[in-house]
């Protein structure tokens, strides 16, 4: 996807701090924090939002869970806890049209929609 800013990111077109890599993923810090840790995981693979996901994509997307439990232990938050969210469309408030999951780590997160 050529306009995708996060595409960019994977081709290396546009800088990003990152987090970890192999040939499917790629995670690197949110360049507007939202928490004292925020990492955004995305596929490589352009997918535009979680409605998008395909049959062949759900090994990639059960790999991006075991990338977050290998980042947690990384950079212990794994006992302390976090959060993942997926922003999905308009309602859902994604902003960038390349889904990634967003890790919120390194405070008590008080805002609770749910729970
Ligand atoms: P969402 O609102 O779920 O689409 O989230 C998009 C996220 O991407 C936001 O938290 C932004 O701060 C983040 N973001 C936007 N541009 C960049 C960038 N160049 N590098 C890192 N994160 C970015
Ligand atoms: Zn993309």
């Amino acid at each position: 996807m050529e306009d995708c800013l996060f595409c960019k990111i994977v081709k290396g077109e546009i800088p990003s701090n990152k987090v970890y890599e192999d040939e499917d993923i790629l995670a690197f810090y949110d360049i507007n924090p939202a928490t004292p840790i925020h990492i955004l995981v995305i596929p490589k693979k352009h997918i535009t939002t979680h409605n998008d996901i395909k049959e062949e994509d759900s090994k990639i997307i059960g790999k991006i869970h075991m990338v977050i439990n290998k980042i947690a232990e990384e950079k212990d938050f794994k006992e302390k806890g976090y959060r993942i969210i997926i922003n999905c469309g308009e309602d859902g408030g994604q902003e960038v049209k390349h889904l990634h999951f967003h890790i919120l780590a390194g405070k008590k997160l008080g805002e609770k929609i749910i729970g």
